[in-house]
């Protein structure tokens, strides 16, 4: 008897029914449950020719282990990809999926609104192995055909933007860097496959910070990097150069994490929208920037692209002195202030983009701060907030 629907029959299921059964056969496992850890460097064959030749699943650590397939395959199948490399952290993905796509002479779209340890190794790194990038506004749509030049070889969309949360037509750009035979690389870390499913919106190499919402626990740093069948082989190429193996614990723990990722996405979602509604209706606060708001600029592609949030976005606030922003963050009790995002806590960062964009002007009107909504009683968190703007108030 099979102890568990196999990877065809499984097509017929909703992505979180496929969550639960993805990557792992306790049949093949004396019946439990999950893939066990393996550790390991040495794989050892049988014979002469099976040395020689090769033989069998596995023969050297870095090339993968049924942990590492465990959780590899379970991506492929969520993400719908060809392939997944898992890689000890998000910026080392997006790393190999920018040295996957790009080579010496070529030339690189990136959105102004990306990440920006992604933009720090394009003006490092890439630069120095001679591809040139250009920043672009992240609203450019399908407009971005006018950027392309005959070496453009990839276009890089994070939506919605890090910090600034700009949603972008990424059928659109991707329609338009197809038609001139260039890749499109995503950084779908906060949305995850769940809430956009990247290969079927035209993406060819999506990112994945794993230490997000898959560890879902801010104990593990993680990243994978999915690719569709055109650019699946030159991703699995570059990890093999590279050989940026993930630790067989945090393999684990991620995917334990997968199995209850829906649930917790659909939740911090939820509550990230209320308290984004909830603090539209704030005095302090002049601009919620949450893409699920009717009231956003981008949240008509969001309705058409997206099926969820997820807890993150970001808030500006009406003009103060930096000692009133100061004293309402210092005093809150159950927000946290750190940048790693996704776990099961609330957290709260300052943030302005002015200091490294380069395509378009960051001048929202006042402070930012950006929140993720964690699982704690919302009812708690905005009590925490009130005092939070109370302390602001009385600092301004
Ligand atoms: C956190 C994050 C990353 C990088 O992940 P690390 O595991 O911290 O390296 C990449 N992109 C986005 C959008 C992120 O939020």
């Amino acid at each position: 008897m099979s102890l568990t629907p196999d990877p065809e029959s499984r097509k017929k299921f909703a992505p979180a029914t496929r969550l639960v059964h993805a990557g792992r056969d306790p049949g093949e496992q004396h019946g439990f449950v999950n893939t066990p850890i393996y550790r390991g460097s040495t794989v050892l064959y049988p014979t002469y020719d099976a040395i020689q030749n090769r033989r069998g699943r596995y023969n050297y650590g870095t090339k993968g282990t049924p942990t590492s397939d465990a959780l590899t395959d379970a991506w492929t199948e969520v993400a719908g990809a060809a392939g997944t490399v898992a890689t000890p952290s998000g910026l080392s993905a997006l790393t190999i999926a920018l040295m996957a796509a790009v080579s010496a002479g070529d030339h690189l779209l990136v959105t102004d609104s990306a990440y920006r340890p992604t933009r720090i190794f394009c003006d490092g790194v890439l630069a120095r192995y001679g591809v040139e990038t250009t920043y672009y506004d992240p609203l450019v749509g399908a407009g971005i055909a006018a950027l392309m030049r005959d070496n453009t070889k990839a276009v890089l969309v994070e939506a919605p933007g890090s910090q600034s949360f700009e949603m972008q037509d990424v059928p659109a750009i991707a329609e338009a860097a197809h038609a001139r035979g260039a890749c499109v690389i995503m950084d779908n870390t906060w949305a995850t496959p769940l809430l956009f499913p990247p290969h079927a919106r035209g993406v060819d190499i999506a990112v994945e910070a794993g230490t997000k919402y898959l560890s879902g626990g801010s104990d593990l740093l993680l990243g994978l990097t999915s690719a569709n069948q055109k650019y699946w082989p030159a991703v699995r190429r570059t990890f093999d150069h590279f050989a940026p193996c993930a630790g067989p614990e945090d393999m684990f723990l991620a995917l334990r994490g997968l199995r209850t990722m829906a649930l917790r996405l659909s939740e911090h979602g939820r509550q990230g929208l209320e308290m984004a509604r909830w603090l539209q209706g704030r005095p302090e606060v002049l601009r919620v920037l949450h893409p699920g708001l009717p009231e956003d600029p981008g949240h008509a592609i969001w309705t058409r692209d997206f099926s969820g949030a997820s807890g993150l976005f970001a808030v500006v606030l009406k003009p103060v002195p930096e000692a009133a922003v100061a004293a309402m963050l210092d005093g809150l009790e159950l927000f946290g202030m750190g940048f790693s995002w996704g776990g099961f806590e609330s957290l709260v960062i300052p943030f302005d983009c002015v200091g490294y964009r380069t395509a378009t002007r960051w001048a929202p009107g006042g402070p930012g701060l950006r929140f993720h909504i964690g699982l704690e009683d919302l009812g708690d968190l905005k009590a925490d907030l009130d005092a939070g703007f109370a302390r602001l108030r009385a600092a301004s």
